[in-house]
This record gives structure tokens, C-alpha cells and sequence, in this order.
């Protein structure tokens, strides 16, 4: 089989490895914009459960990952100045760029054809193919070209958020909520290296107007957030890594996940909000789940109705988990009045993944300490 892979991210790389692996025979091209060491944004996170997958599914790649992660078992969560930590929600995080060069050497090995500088415009430019996998991430061009097929819907969500790094080390996913006098913003922040955090933020769309963020360049962004947060970064920057934008979470779906011999992977099938950090889980567990099909299916029109079948209903509870989680953020408004101990467990229960006694489980202290808080207040 000829198989033609339009973006090297996550989804598209280590589907390529998992196809590569089960026939080697296999022709499989990846097409990627990109060079291999550009990309966009600074560390990811996976939790245990993420791991567990990826080193059965490839074990070479999953021991450098495991190298190369920094691990933490704590969210921080920082209202009215004051941190509470919940403990038990173990994590890695880890450098994009370093895992994504980690799935580059693992498709040199294998005998993967990736083109790097290769931007993909027009239909002309795809190598002869007998499947076309789309992978090509959150503006993907190829749901685009058959967007009557899949009917996918765009809801570009109300908050505004960017994607920053700092030297400054934040030892635990870090969420910390400030009200300024343009409106409130909340930052996501943890550790990816030995040397430098993720730093996103994010604000209702009138607080970031009101804050005159519109049009500001990279340095003034960074000086106004770095006043923001001038606490939590203890004098440390905030850094821009070439990404100098506020977007609007686009929150995709698709009604169908495949046409005729085409099939999306990863944010060009669906998206889901930061908050919960698993864009890069499902992305990876779509190409697993679409290898899968494949080992057991290996015609395509039987393959890719078995990777929708065994994998929509999965990524449909994600989503609105993710949604929840979302939304959330987007009300933040209303719950900074709480103080800091109840305020951390409406955050804490934000997604309805997460319930009191899951969350007993995990951190008995917390649960004891918010419960004797409650008793008091009534
Ligand atoms: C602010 C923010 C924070 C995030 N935090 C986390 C986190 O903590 N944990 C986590 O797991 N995930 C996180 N994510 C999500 C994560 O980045 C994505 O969900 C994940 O990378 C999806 O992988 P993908 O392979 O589907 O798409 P992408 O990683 O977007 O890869 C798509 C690739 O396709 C290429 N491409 C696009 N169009 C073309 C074209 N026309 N021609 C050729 N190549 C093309 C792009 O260059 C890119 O390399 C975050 C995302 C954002 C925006």
C-alpha cells in the first residue's frame, strides 16, 4: 500500500511508525511544511495512562521519550496570591520540538519518507497514493478539500489565549488567576525541561480588548503579561518563540471521520481545549487506534469504518469533558469571589471528569481540608 501522510505532527509521524512496523513493505510518504527543527510552541504534557499506550505501541521511541520528560504528580492552583496544591495527578511534560525529533529519527530508521519543507496547496503536489491521511493539524487544508464528505463544524470559542515559555521552573501543572482592572486572565504553566515552562494565558475577548492586547508585538505582549503575573514569575521573562499570537480556541468536529479512501487524524479530526492537555494524547491514540484497524482490517474500505467504529465514542467523551473544562474558563469571572481552598476544587472539578471521591482518592488531604472548610462556612 501507498500511503500519503499531509503533516508531520504528532498524529501523522507516529501513525507513519506504527504502519512502517506491522509491513515495512509499505510506501508511506509524509509531506510537512515545516523543517524538522521549527515548530511551534514550547513543552506538551502526557499523563501515565498516555505513556502506558505509547510504550507498547513503540518501545525505541517510548525510551527516549521517557529520557527526555520531566515528571510531577501536583496541580498548583494560585488564587488571591495564595497556592494550593492537589497531589496524585501524575504527568510528564516534554519539549514538542524534542519529541517531535524523537519520532523523526524513529521514521528515518524505519525507512519513512519525510519531506520537510514541503507546503501543501493543491492537489497536484500529493505523491500516487492508495490512502490519503490527513494530519495536517488544526486548519487542516485536507478537511477543507473534502469538507462535503466529512462535514466538519468550526466553533471558534469566546476566551482568547497564547502560547508563551519562561526560564521561570513551575514544578506542577501551575493554574494561577488574576483580576486586573481590564478583567480577569488565568495562566496554565508546567515544567518541559531542566530549563524552561510552558507559560499559556488566556482572557475573555472584552479583557483583552480592554487590556489594548490587539496589534501589541511580541515584546509588549510579554512586558503587559509579565505585570500580570510579576508574582508568580519572580522577576524570570516571558519568551515568545517566534509565536506571537492570540487565537481563538477552534473547537473542531467532524460528522464523519473518513471519505472514500481519505481519513483525518489528530486536530484536523478534533480538537480539545488545553485545559485538559490531551491534544497530543488523542492525537497519538488516533494513530493507534487507526494502525489497529489497519492490522485487523488491512482493506482500507474496511480499515477506516473500524478506526470511526472503535474510536468515536471515545473521543466524543473527551470533547465534552474538554468542552466543560473550557467553559469553565471562560465564566472564570464568576467563581474568583470564592476563597482559595473552594475556588481549587471548583477548578479541580471543572471537567466532570473528575468527582469528590476520585479526587478523595487522589489527594485525601485536599478533600478533608475543603470539607472541613465547607462544614465551618455552614
Ligand atoms: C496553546 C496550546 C497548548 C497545548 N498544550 C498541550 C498540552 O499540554 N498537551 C498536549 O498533549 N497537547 C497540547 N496542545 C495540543 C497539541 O499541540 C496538538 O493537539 C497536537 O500537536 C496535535 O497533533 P497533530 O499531529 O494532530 O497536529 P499538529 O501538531 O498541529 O501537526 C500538524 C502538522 O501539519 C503541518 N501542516 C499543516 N498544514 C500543512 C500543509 N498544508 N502542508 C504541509 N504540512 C502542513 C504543520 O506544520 C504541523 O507540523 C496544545 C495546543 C495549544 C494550541
Amino acid at each position: 500500500m501507498k500511503i500519503c501522510i499531509v503533516g508531520g505532527g504528532p498524529a501523522g509521524l507516529y501513525f507513519a511508525i506504527l504502519m512502517k512496523q506491522l509491513d515495512p513493505s509499505q510506501e508511506i510518504t509524509i509531506l510537512e511544511r515545516d523543517g524538522p527543527n521549527d515548530t511551534f510552541g514550547w513543552g506538551i504534557v502526557f499523563s501515565d495512562q498516555t505513556f502506558g499506550y505509547l510504550e507498547s505501541s513503540d518501545a525505541p521511541s517510548f525510551t527516549r521519550i521517557v529520557e527526555s520528560c520531566q515528571t510531577w504528580d501536583n496541580v498548583d492552583i494560585v488564587h488571591h496570591g495564595e497556592k494550593v496544591s492537589i497531589h496524585g495527578n501524575r504527568f510528564s511534560g516534554i519539549a514538542r520540538l524534542a519529541f517531535l525529533n524523537i519520532l523523526h529519527a524513529r521514521c528515518r530508521e524505519l525507512g519513512v519518507d519525510v519531506r520537510f519543507g514541503t507546503n501543501i496547496t493543491d492537489r497536484t503536489q500529493l505523491p500516487p497514493h492508495d490512502l490519503l491521511v490527513g494530519a495536517d493539524g488544526a486548519n487542516s487544508l485536507l478537511r477543507q478539500w473534502f469538507s462535503d464528505g466529512l462535514r466538519p463544524t468550526i466553533d471558534r470559542r469566546k476566551n482568547r489565549y497564547i502560547w508563551l515559555g519562561t526560564p521561570r521552573l513551575f514544578h506542577g501543572l501551575t493554574l494561577t488567576f488574576h483580576a486586573t482592572e481590564a478583567g480577569p486572565f488565568a495562566s496554565h504553566a508546567y515544567k518541559f525541561s531542566e530549563t524552561a515552562s510552558t507559560f499559556i494565558v488566556e482572557c475573555a475577548e472584552e479583557t483583552w480588548a480592554r487590556a489594548e492586547l490587539e496589534g501589541k508585538s511580541g515584546e509588549e505582549t510579554c512586558a503587559y503579561l509579565e505585570e500580570v503575573f510579576a508574582d508568580d514569575l519572580h522577576g524570570e521573562p516571558l519568551l515568545t518563540n517566534n509565536f506571537v499570537r492570540w487565537i481563538n480556541f477552534p473547537l473542531v468536529k467532524n460528522q464523519h471521520w473518513q471519505d472514500g479512501n481519505v481519513v483525518l487524524l489528530g486536530d484536523a479530526l478534533h480538537t480539545a481545549h488545553f485545559s485538559i492537555g490531551s491534544g497530543t494524547k488523542l492525537a497519538l491514540e488516533d494513530a493507534i487506534a487507526l494502525a489497529q484497524a489497519f492490522e485487523a482490517n488491512p482493506r482500507i474500505d474496511a480499515a477506516l469504518p473500524a478506526f470511526e467504529r472503535a474510536r468515536k465514542a471515545i473521543v466524543d467523551r473527551l470533547q465534552d469533558a474538554a468542552e466543560s473544562s473550557l467553559v469553565w474558563f471562560e465564566q472564570m469571572g464568576d467563581y474568583l469571589h470564592l476563597p482559595p481552598l473552594p475556588f481549587a476544587y471548583e477548578a479541580m472539578t471543572r471537567s466532570g471528569r473528575v468527582d469528590r471521591e476520585k479526587l478523595r482518592k487522589r489527594d485525601p488531604k485536599f478533600v478533608a481540608a475543603y470539607e472541613r472548610g465547607a462544614a465551618n462556612d455552614d
